[in-house]
């Protein structure tokens, strides 16, 4: 413990950055608030363009090392880190729950054991790589995966440890060395991240964390010429910034962005799966990327699916996401309510009708909801929430049911339920999407490639493919 230490919840948080093995404050501070009940949960280190040149610097300096080491040996690494996380894990679950709001109980029992598997699973996937050879006319070819040098990692607030490690891990298994910038809105674990690698045995710059806000540092970091990855999972904006900053040294950047995905609910489907799965969507108060906010369902069965909905979220509890029987917990921000809120009024305003919430319930809390009567090209239906606003709409046949999905410039992922497994190859064949779930949502294999079309990213990660990004690919060839 310091002077700087802040304790949250109980537990001890430094609020300052970590570069090159040391904690190093900045001149100014931003007040890092809680959703849950709008109480300041401390001063965090507001970072200025210096500091992230001098991370950048730190993570140049500690890639050739780490870079040599041999990969086993990184995974070991990795894995300690692993067991610190699973160690701590309670600690992270409460610390995170009070930083961004999401439920503590899957914090505890899905998130944090995740970031845990994060670790081990691109660990022991790295020692699969293959350094394949093969000949052309007597000659070897040798293709191996070299790592890319200092990775910048940027991400978002919805599931802060969760993303941020889910591009760590691939990054640093590779042998690269990493900038992370977490979200201004969501900054501890990241920092209590940087306290476990160092006690499992991570050299000094191999991880920096840099606090602040993005369009403060942002630039520093996406147009620095020492940088040789970008991975950001954020809003279409923001990638567009970072992607004209990235250019400027044609810096490769893979981006996770967001989604307006379907849910389509054929008449032959399981009507109670259905408006599960549907329910689901309010997850996280609805701030999943991935979320079906699109219900699309087949006339003949729609009035029977909305019975059953409205039944089914209307037993659901919302309030403080530290109570185990809590399933709906608050919105990040009282800025991010208010756009909420916005996009529900314009919506009743142009002709939709409310089936469900409509409201906020206060600053905090915004109630699950179900529009209906919405038109295909209205701003309700085309652009993202992010929120627990869902929209419900019918089709008479699969043709419409398609073309309905498929019509927004995302491409995150569709979920479709059916009884008729050829229908749903059928429909997954023709829709736009980097997932497809058929009568399940949510279901995630690392090994999987995982990404958007359109405006939902560029690129995939996951398995191979994270590999694929954070690494230069080698290929040597030899005279016989
Ligand atoms: P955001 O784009 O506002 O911020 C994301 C991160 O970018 C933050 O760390 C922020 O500080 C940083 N940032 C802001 N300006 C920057 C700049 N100029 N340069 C560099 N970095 C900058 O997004 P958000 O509101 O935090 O997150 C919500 C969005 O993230 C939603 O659109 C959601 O769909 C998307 N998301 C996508 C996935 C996915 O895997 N596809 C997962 C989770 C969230």
């Amino acid at each position: 413990m310091t002077e700087h230490t802040l304790t949250v919840a109980g537990v001890a948080v430094d609020p300052r950055h970590w570069i090159g093995g040391e904690r190093v404050a900045s001149a100014g501070t931003f007040t890092d608030v809680s959703p849950i009940d709008g109480r300041a949960l401390g001063e965090i280190a507001r970072g200025t363009p210096a500091e992230a040149a001098a991370a950048v610097a730190a993570a140049k300096a500690a890639f050739p090392a780490w870079a040599a080491t041999p990969r086993a040996e990184r995974a070991r690494i990795l894995h300690a880190i692993a067991d610190g996380v699973e160690k701590r894990l309670e600690e992270l679950a409460i610390v995170e729950t009070a930083d961004n709001g999401a439920l503590l109980r899957s914090h505890r029992r899905g998130v944090m054991p995740r970031v845990a598997h994060n670790f081990r699973f691109f660990a022991d996937w790295s020692l699969t790589l293959d350094h394949e050879d093969f000949e052309t006319r007597g000659h070897t070819n040798h293709v191996s995966w070299d790592p890319a040098g200092p990775c910048v990692l940027i991400t978002p607030w919805n599931a802060p440890l969760m993303l941020a490690t889910w591009k760590l891990a691939p990054a640093l298994a590779a042998g690269n060395t990493v900038v992370l910038k977490p979200a201004e809105w969501s900054p501890l674990t990241a920092s209590l991240l940087a306290d476990i690698a160092a006690e499992a045995g991570l050299p000094a710059g191999v991880l920096n964390v840099v606090q602040g806000y993005g369009s403060e540092i942002g630039d520093a970091l996406t147009s620095h010429p020492d940088v040789r990855r970008i991975s950001f999972t954020g809003s279409v904006p923001t990638a567009r910034r970072i992607a004209a900053s990235a250019a400027a040294h044609l810096t490769p950047l893979s981006l996770e962005l967001g989604g307006k995905s379907p849910l389509l609910v054929f008449a032959d489907a399981d009507l109670d799966l259905a408006v599960d799965l549907a329910v689901e969507q309010y997850d996280n108060a609805g701030q999943v990327c991935l979320a079906a906010t699109r219900i699309l369902v087949e006339e003949t069965v729609a009035e029977e699916f909305t019975r059953r909905f409205v039944a089914k979220a209307g037993a659901l509890v919302q309030g403080d996401p530290r109570e185990e029987a809590t399933d709906i917990g608050p919105t990040i921000h009282p800025r991010q309510l208010e756009k909420i809120d916005g996009f529900v009024r314009r919506a009743v305003e142009a002709g939709a009708r409310v089936v469900v919430g409509g409201h906020r319930r206060d600053e905090r809390y915004y109630a699950p909801t179900l529009l209906t009567e919405v038109a295909q090209d209205s701003e309700i239906v085309q652009e993202e929430v992010f929120g627990p606003v869902l929209t419900l709409q019918t089709f008479a046949d699969e043709d419409e049911a398609v073309q309905l999905a498929d019509d927004t410039r995302f491409g995150l992922a569709a979920t479709l339920v059916t009884g008729d497994r050829e229908r749903a190859d059928r429909v997954t064949g023709r829709l736009t999407a980097g997932t497809v779930w058929v009568n399940c949502f949510f279901v995630r294999d690392l090994k999987a490639p995982f990404g958007g079309s359109r405006h939902s990213g560029v690129g995939r990660e996951g398995g191979t493919w994270s590999f694929d990004f954070y690494c230069d690919l080698k290929n040597t060839v030899t005279a016989p």
